[in-house]
């Protein structure tokens, strides 16, 4: 069997191109006589290949030299905690809540400090963003914190939220790379890679200079400190080897393909594709309301769950693979990250058409 078109929410799809050049690299990377995943940490070649990687992304998403970029472990939920346990100064920090993952780092905030939803779109089942241009911010909070592109719900913010001069912390693991954004406009920007970059379980943060303390309480574990990290290169201990290798293959993959803002131009043309399928079908209907859709992650049901189940199961005999909706919201889910090509798309219409037709 070949590759199938895979609309997984994550890990999800990378592009052919660069695991067919890690698979020619496999058994002997550049003529070194071992793979990426044998080689030290500390050997020149894989200071090479993280310094590559680093510079690589810096230059996609232009960012300032007063930010660290961190290669870290333990996944986006980690963060969920590291990020209350460096950055709360006050012990307070406002969260917009818009989603399950958003709800998980809010829950663990809580257990650092005082920690209040300024927001929630919970009351229509995270299905919109919430008008965020005049939250009531308080004056001695830490941070506001959001996730940016909610993976489960399929939605997006497309304008930042009114902080009040709050620094601004984003969770953008499911829309990480898909568009050019303003560094600067955040003080900590992170991803887990497995939704649109890389193999999971590494995370890139990426945090302003000044944000990252010189001194946490004794209780704070090394691992969890984002200045050990920065004043080690990431490489405090051993890191995800072999996913930063494949997130700096990705980078390449990028540059190459014109960088974010034709990946932005790519991605849009793609979920249109799927939207405006969806706006006209008798039979599906999409679940996010039109200003707060995401061009990553498209929920759809037709509004009968035995008719979804059906659909999910004749798309995979298709080749259409891992279109089930995440079980909080049911339905279907399709995940167009920047690796799924746009004849995926264009297949995956084609057959809702033709099962609209055959089950009208
Ligand atoms: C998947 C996901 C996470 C969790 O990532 P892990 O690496 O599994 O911890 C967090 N936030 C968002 C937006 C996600 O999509």
């Amino acid at each position: 069997m070949g590759r199938v078109y895979n609309f997984s929410a994550g890990p999800a799809v990378l592009p052919e191109e660069v695991l067919k050049e890690a698979a020619a690299d496999m058994l002997d990377y550049k003529g070194c006589g071992m793979s990426v995943m044998e080689m030290s940490h500390r050997s020149k070649m894989f200071q090479e290949i993280i310094d590559e990687a680093e510079a690589n992304l810096r230059k996609l998403m232009n960012i300032p030299d007063n930010y660290k970029v961190l290669f870290l472990q333990g996944g986006a939920s980690l963060q969920f905690a590291m990020i209350p346990m460096n950055l709360m100064k006050n012990h307070k920090a406002d969260y917009i809540v818009t989603g399950q993952w958003a709800k998980k780092a809010f829950a663990e905030g809580k257990k650092y400090g005082d920690c209040v939803a300024v927001a929630s779109s919970a009351d229509k089942t995270f299905s919109y963003i919430p008008d965020c241009s005049d939250l009531p911010i308080r004056e001695d909070a830490d941070y506001v914190y959001i996730c940016e592109n909610n993976t489960i719900y399929g939605t997006k913010f497309h304008t930042l939220p009114n902080t009040k001069g709050k620094t601004l912390v984003s969770d953008v693991s499911s829309c990480f790379l898909s568009e050019p954004i303003d560094v600067t406009k955040y003080g900590l920007v992170y991803g887990g890679v497995q939704k649109n970059v890389g193999p999971a379980g590494l995370v890139i943060a990426i945090i302003r200079e000044d944000l990252i303390p010189d001194e946490l309480p004794e209780s704070v574990p090394t691992m969890m400190q984002y200045k050990v990290h920065a004043e080690n290169g990431s490489m405090y201990n051993t890191p995800n080897c072999w996913a930063i290798y494949i997130c700096g293959l990705v980078f390449k993959w990028l540059l190459r393909n014109g960088g974010l803002e034709a990946m932005k131009e790519r991605n849009e043309k793609k979920a249109k594709i799927l939207y405006d399928f969806l706006d006209q079908s008798k039979l599906f209907k999409g679940t996010v309301e039109p200003g707060s859709r995401s061009l990553m992650n498209v929920p759809f049901v037709t509004g009968n769950e035995e008719l979804d189940a059906k659909f999910v199961k004749e798309a995979k005999a298709a080749g259409l693979e891992n279109l089930k909706g995440h079980r909080t919201v049911g339905g279907m889910r399709a995940s167009i990250y920047n690796a799924m090509p746009m004849e995926g798309v264009q297949a995956l219409v084609d057959f809702m058409k033709k099962f609209e037709e055959e089950n009208a």
